[in-house]
């Protein structure tokens, strides 16, 4: 049997005639660079994350971007964040001017450690950001709690985390700014880039509507130096089709992590993800620990199981990054999980077989 670690196709094949028709309307406005589709996305989304406002931008790397530069983070700030998350986090606040600066994390849901976020802090941090890594919320409450006491802004990376839920709140709803990517591979996927702000804050709305827009409250009266950071007419449309079916797709992902979790409990050297008691974990990412992890990785491809690893190299152990001194020893359990994490096939559209033929494979392979 082959396992896909994604199929994208099996889940288009299953809204293809309203993808179509949603496309055609789109074609029949031309309102193809933000326009109606879009404001129509941003009010449903914003409805979906419970909060007062959503922004589409052209990615989840924009929406983080923009969000710091609403929140006048700029050269010679420090913004707080996780060693262990797509670069993209760093880079836009390397963008903002700004310097990332990383605290570890906590081992069992690979997100921030908050105990660690005070002594991080210096009098030039400006922000944090936590990580809703892998589909599972940040401790919020304990980040909030520290970041109110030095009046820090936080903005939450949600771009795993479309409908996780933190104590009944939702991932985006908790922070100043929450920002999303709509990737094709994330939870919820465009059919090609997008992202999206949220906020309940009107001023920080308003700041990232400009910026997403050259810079300009008023067509050709520019008030601030922006960027072009649009979403596109037909992404907004495709997500608002998409986003109707994303609670059961997420439902369907925490199944498929029960069934994994079942059929893998007790299997000597496999430490499996863990959900928090307050949290709702969306499973974009189904990562479990495993020794000997490249070995175990090759083993699972030769017998038709394609996983991955997110993420091999921590940010602050890149060639980008390597300018922070920051080398091997920096952040021990961020470099433990690099090593050991690898990621199962995870996708709505998944099979009870290929879900089976998945955990047999890692069984025999690790104890092997
Ligand atoms: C995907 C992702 C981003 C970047 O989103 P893009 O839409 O690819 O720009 C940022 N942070 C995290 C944690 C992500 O997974």
């Amino acid at each position: 049997m082959k396992v896909p670690f994604l199929d994208l196709k099996a889940q288009y094949e299953t809204i293809r005639n309203d993808i179509a028709a949603a496309l055609q309307q789109v074609l029949d406005a031309t309102a193809f660079a933000g326009g109606p589709f879009v404001a129509q996305f941003e009010k449903s989304y914003a409805a979906f994350c419970r909060v007062n406002h959503v922004t589409g931008v052209g990615n989840g790397t924009d929406a983080l971007w923009l969000a710091l530069l609403a929140l006048d983070v700029g050269p010679g700030d420090e913004v707080i964040t996780a060693p262990n998350s797509f670069i993209a986090t760093a880079e836009a606040i390397s963008l903002a001017g700004a310097t990332p600066v990383f605290v570890d994390i906590d081992e069992t849901t690979f997100t921030m450690d908050p105990a660690r976020i005070e002594a991080a802090i210096t009098p030039r941090t400006k922000a944090i950001i936590p990580v809703h890594l892998f589909g599972q919320m940040a401790d919020m409450d304990a980040i909030m709690a520290v970041a109110r006491a030095h009046k820090l802004p936080v903005i939450e990376d949600a771009a795993q985390a479309q409908g996780a839920e933190y104590k009944g709140k939702r991932a985006g709803s908790i922070g100043d700014a929450g920002c999303f990517s709509f990737y094709p591979g994330k939870n919820l996927g465009a059919y090609g880039e997008a992202g999206a702000v949220a906020t309940d804050n009107p001023e920080i709305d308003a700041k990232i509507r400009c910026l997403r827009d050259h810079g300009q409250y008023k067509k050709y009266h520019h008030n601030l130096i922006g960027w072009n950071a649009r979403m596109d007419g037909f992404q907004g449309a495709v997500l608002d089709v998409k986003l109707k079916h994303l609670g059961r797709w997420n439902d369907a992902r925490r199944q498929h992590a029960r069934r994994y979790c079942s059929l893998l409990t007790g299997v000597k050297g496999v430490c499996l993800p863990a959900e928090t008691d307050h949290g709702k974990h969306i499973f974009h990412v189904f990562a479990l620990r495993v020794p000997r992890r490249d070995t175990v990785l090759q083993a699972l491809a030769d017998k038709g199981v394609a996983c991955g690893i997110h993420y091999p190299v921590p940010i602050h152990l890149t060639e980008a990054y390597r300018f922070l001194d920051k080398g091997p020893g920096s952040f021990p359990v961020t470099e433990r999980c690099a090593q050991e994490l690898l990621s199962l096939p995870m996708y709505p559209e998944l099979t009870e077989d290929q879900i089976a033929y998945v955990a047999q494979s890692v069984k025999e392979v690790v104890s092997a």
